[in-house]
This record gives C-alpha cells, structure tokens and sequence, in this order.
C-alpha cells in the first residue's frame, strides 16, 4: 500500500454531527446571508476571544484586505514586503496603488523597520506590513515612522490569529489588521477573513463598503463591493472557535518535537521566538537552510521529502517581486530586497497542524538529519 502523503498542513474540523444542527436550523429558518444571527454572533465572540473591539466578517482573506484600503482611502504608494504570500500586493493593484517592496529582517523576514523612511516619497500614504508566520512585526517603530509622516498603517496580519505580544492582542496595532480564515490558516470557516477596527464608525463604513455600499434599504453611501461571509462559514466558524485553543496546544507540542530534533543540526536554522510574544499560534514551521553547512540545497531537501512523501512548502519563494505579474510593472526594479532573495533561497515549512502524528514528525527530523552530507 502507498504511504499517505503528509502536507505542509491540513485542515482542521469538528465532527460532523456537532455542524448538522446548525445546517438544520440554517435549512429552517432560511436566512443564508446578510448578517444572520451566526455571523452576528461570530462577530461578538471571536472578538471577545481575540481581545479586539470590533470585528467584521468577510468571505475571505483578499477581499477584506482589498476592502481595508479602501475603507481608509489609500492612495499613491504603500510601503510593503515583498516575502509574503501574493494577496498582499495584489489587494495593492486591485486598488490602483504602486506597491514600492522594502526588504525584510533576516530572523523573522517581517518588513526592515529600518529600511523603510527611505523608501518613503511624497506619494505614500500607508505602510502594509505582513506578520509573518504570525511573528509580529515591529509594531512599535512602523508606529513612530508611521506618526512622524502621518502615513496609515494595515496590517495583513493573515497568519496571526490569536498572536498576542505583551499580553496584548497583536490586532490591536495599526489603523485595521486583516484575518483569513482559509482553509489552510490555524483557525479556517473553510473560505473566510476579517478587518479588525477600533471604533464603531469605522466598522460601520467597512460594514457598509462589504455590503455593496448599502447604508439602509434606499441609500447607498459608499461603492461598495459583495464580500459579505455566509451563514454556514459563520456557523462552522463558531464551532472552530471552541477547538481553536486545544488546535494550538497541539501545534505547539509538534513545534517543540520539531525544535528538539532539529535544533543541533549544522546548517539549519530554527525561526527563534521574537521577545515579548505572549501567545503564538504555530501556524508555520519554517527553518532555513545553510547550503555551505548543510551541504544540500533548500530544493534538493524540498525534492527530496517529496520522493518520501512529505510535501513541504517554500513559503515564500520565489518573492512577489520576482513574479512575472510584478516584473511587468516595474516592481523588480525598484530598492533591492537582498534579505528577502537569501531568506527565500533558505526557506522550508514543514508540516504542522494538530492531527500530525508524532511518530511522522519523528521520521521527518530523521529524513532531514540522514540526507546531510558530511
Ligand atoms: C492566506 C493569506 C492571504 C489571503 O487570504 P485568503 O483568505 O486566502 O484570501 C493574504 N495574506 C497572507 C499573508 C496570507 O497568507
């Protein structure tokens, strides 16, 4: 028999039987859309859970991001990272605004607070910074030279449901941070995303530009898109917020096999724990990897764990300016992002989710140890 493939993740379900009353109910009273009374009620405790003020639902990750600049009017420039996932800079494009690429730390690979005041013209309006593996970025300095010039912050904060730095919840920074709840995320209504805000007006406009614009039943105040989320994904949403927490108690036991096994290996580099991170979610499990050390490349190991069926992913090569999409724009010719080309060329993310196997995380750190060469 063929062994079963393991991959970088899967998705994580409740029992099928505990989603069926809520899919009856949904079938009785047919309300399918609109905010029903799942999605009002997905909004009030996923913000209790996260310690937020004001959550607002979208069917996915892209169109919240996309709606976000629009809800804060972005303009001209935006200042990003080029070591993300594409959604990022095309939410960019999707509103007509040049992405100008600065480069990344070499630890975590979140944006250079350091490189970014160069970066900044008289057309920049905002900062779009991603936390990165659900490392937060460095949210106090993009505060400061986001305040010196009076430049907007959103944070595609995709990867860092549940992330909290100082005690506090990692969303609260910048203007608006965005959430996918995608498949593949720690936390999935199978398709699914959200702006978080900080006060009631706010919501309210990003409620109404999600909701075609719609103010009331005769008014139209905004040009507003569809991208509301559905009863179902709400109600599915709901259950998963109850196994969130025991999801990331296993995340993090897998995460600590991984560490124990691959930490004295010459040549591989482990993503440290950024100081001050009081609550992580272990969506990712990258590691970098030295080829003069290791004495293999990224890709032949990436080549090889797949001969043994383990697919794991190279988040995030090649970089967004890399694409063909962005070379047609001039994107590559912009600063030079020398960080992010190295990181990109080092990176591998292993598997990770809550019902990996141990015994699989074991033969994983083993396939890595015997295949370098000495
Ligand atoms: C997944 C992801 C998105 C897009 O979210 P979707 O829900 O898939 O649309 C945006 N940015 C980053 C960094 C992501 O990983």
């Amino acid at each position: 028999m063929k062994k079963k493939q393991i991959y970088v993740t899967e998705p994580s379900l409740p029992e099928v039987e505990e989603f069926i009353p809520y899919l009856k109910d949904i079938w009785e009273t047919k309300w399918l859309t609109n905010n029903g009374k799942y999605h009002k009620q997905l909004e009030v405790d996923m913000a209790d859970y996260l310690g937020v003020d004001y959550i607002s639902l979208f069917t996915n990750g892209t169109l919240a991001l996309i709606t976000a600049l629009q809800a804060l009017n972005i303009k001209g420039e935006v200042i990003t990272t080029p070591y993300t996932f594409v959604a990022t800079a095309n939410s960019l494009i999707w509103n007509n605004l040049k992405p100008v690429f600065v480069d990344v730390d070499p630890i975590y690979g979140n944006l250079d607070p350091d490189l970014i005041e160069a970066a900044i013209t008289p057309r920049t309006t905002a900062i779009l910074p991603v936390h990165v593996y659900g490392f937060p970025a460095n949210v106090s300095r993009i505060q400061e030279i986001a305040q010196k010039h009076k430049l907007r912050v959103i944070y595609d904060a995709a990867h860092a449901f549940g992330v909290c730095l100082d005690g506090e919840s990692i969303l609260n920074h910048g203007d608006l941070s965005i959430l996918s709840f995608h498949a593949t995320k720690v936390y999935n209504t199978m398709e699914g995303g959200a702006i978080i805000s900080h006060d009631a007006a706010t919501k309210q406009h990003i409620d109404q530009l999600k909701n075609f614009g719609f103010m009331n039943e005769i008014s139209v105040v905004a040009h507003g898109i569809n991208s509301k989320m559905n009863e179902m994904q709400a109600a599915l949403g709901l259950l998963q917020l109850k196994y969130h927490k025991s999801n990331i108690d296993r995340r993090a036991e897998i995460a600590e096999l991984y560490h124990t096994g691959l930490s004295k290996i010459a040549g591989i580099r482990l993503a440290s724990s950024p100081a001050g991170l009081s609550n992580y979610n272990y969506g990712y499990y990258p590691i970098f990897i030295s080829e003069s050390i290791y004495g293999q490349s990224r890709d032949s190991l990436y080549h090889y764990l797949k001969t043994q069926d383990i697919i794991a992913r190279r988040y995030f090569y090649p970089l967004i300016s890399q694409y063909s999409a962005y070379q047609e724009i001039g994107a590559a010719s912009q600063l030079s992002v020398p960080t992010a080309e190295k990181i990109s060329k080092e990176v591998i993310c292993l598997p990770i989710y809550p019902e990996l196997d141990p015994e699989d995380v074991l033969r994983i750190i083993d396939l890595i140890k015997e295949y370098r060469s000495h």
